[in-house]
């Protein structure tokens, strides 16, 4: 198997992540906020990529064939023929899985290690006994093996849910975390051997959890920051891909009128009762955020209705109708039961 273990050495406020090639600080929390902000539909949608299935096909019919002559000592060349193409592939994967693990949380170097993990990891999973060519989940990097993680991450980290999800505590429950000690300048560390995406997740969520600080959403992107000079501001200062300007900054004079001031307010309010720990309890986050999603697009569509024929009382109305209160969210619940 290829090497793929990265140290952490654990540094009271972040880690250090040490690996053959560099070493490169992190503070706690950011690796966590990056997996609740990368968009998995395309990262599945990499994974399913023509070019990506058809080798990955080409290697399961290899490594059939060497299990069907012997498994315990397959031919050499197929060995060989087979490990290489498990090259080929993670060379193919490394430019669009950096891409779209670039949430604009990561530093180029950060990013860079981070991507070599998944990659690292995926590889090994195509040369690992476990591996099926049917089943995504025995090479998709355990990260993202479940689509709620995300969701469930995000509350986790803006500490509106206090327990881990079953799903979530199954795949913990199955990792073998190693940790040593190593004395730097006479001060003893932990250092953590992690061999795959999910073992540093489930560090990194830790450290954050009983740390001080609290992440917060986005109120323009959704994604989750550290507030750096005060905690009341509602826009991040991560960098869009497309333009490198942060929320902060395009957002950052007040509202310009009532109407974006109420709608705004409007989000925050439906963001937050989304987030209630009660609703969260009965409903379940991937139910709420999607309809949380597809809430904010609706208001965004309201919004420019509104300032289009000069309307805010209707908005405010629509705004009122829309409220995930109680007796709503019991609707659309059925609704979407109906729907199956
Ligand atoms: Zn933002």
């Amino acid at each position: 198997m290829a090497d793929t273990t990265l140290l952490l050495v654990d540094l009271q406020d972040s880690f250090a992540i040490i690996t053959k090639h560099q070493k490169v600080k992190i503070d706690y929390g950011l690796y966590s906020m990056m997996i609740s902000s990368v968009n998995f539909d395309d990262i599945i949608a990499t994974f399913n990529d023509e070019r990506f299935t058809d080798i990955i096909g080409k290697i399961a019919e290899l490594r059939s064939s060497i299990q069907y002559i012997n498994i315990n000592c397959p031919a050499p060349d197929m060995q060989d023929k087979c490990i290489e193409l498990i090259k080929e592939l993670s060379s193919l994967l490394y430019i669009p899985l950096r891409s779209l693990l670039n949430t604009g949380h990561l530093k180029s170097k950060q990013l860079s290690t981070i991507t070599d993990l998944f990659v690292n990891e995926f590889t090994n999973h195509l040369l690992s006994d476990y591996f099926c060519f049917e089943d995504r989940s025995s090479y998709v990097p355990s990260a993202l093996h479940n689509i709620d993680f995300k969701a469930h991450i995000k509350s986790l980290m803006l500490r509106s849910t206090k327990n881990l999800f079953p799903s979530l505590q199954q795949e913990m429950n199955n990792l073998k975390l190693t940790a040593t000690m190593t004395m730097i300048n006479g001060t003893p560390y932990t250092v953590y051997h992690i061999t795959n995406t999910l073992e540093f997740l489930l560090v990194d969520l830790q450290k954050y959890l009983t740390g001080k600080k609290t992440a917060k959403e986005c109120l323009y992107c959704q994604r989750l920051f550290f507030p750096v000079h005060r905690s009341t501001v509602d826009y991040c200062s991560l960098p869009y891909k497309e333009t490198g300007k942060s929320c902060y900054y395009l957002k950052r004079h007040t509202p310009k009128d009532d109407l974006e001031a109420l709608y705004f307010y409007a989000k925050r309010q439906q963001a937050k009762k989304r987030d209630y720990p009660t609703n969260v309890e009965k409903y379940g986050l991937f139910f709420l955020n999607k309809i949380y999603q597809e809430w904010e697009k609706d208001c965004t569509i309201q919004y420019a209705k509104a300032r289009r024929t000069n309307n805010i009382e209707a908005f405010k109305n629509w705004i009122e109708d829309t409220k995930f209160l109680k007796k709503r969210l019991e609707e659309l619940y059925n609704l979407q039961k109906k729907e199956g």
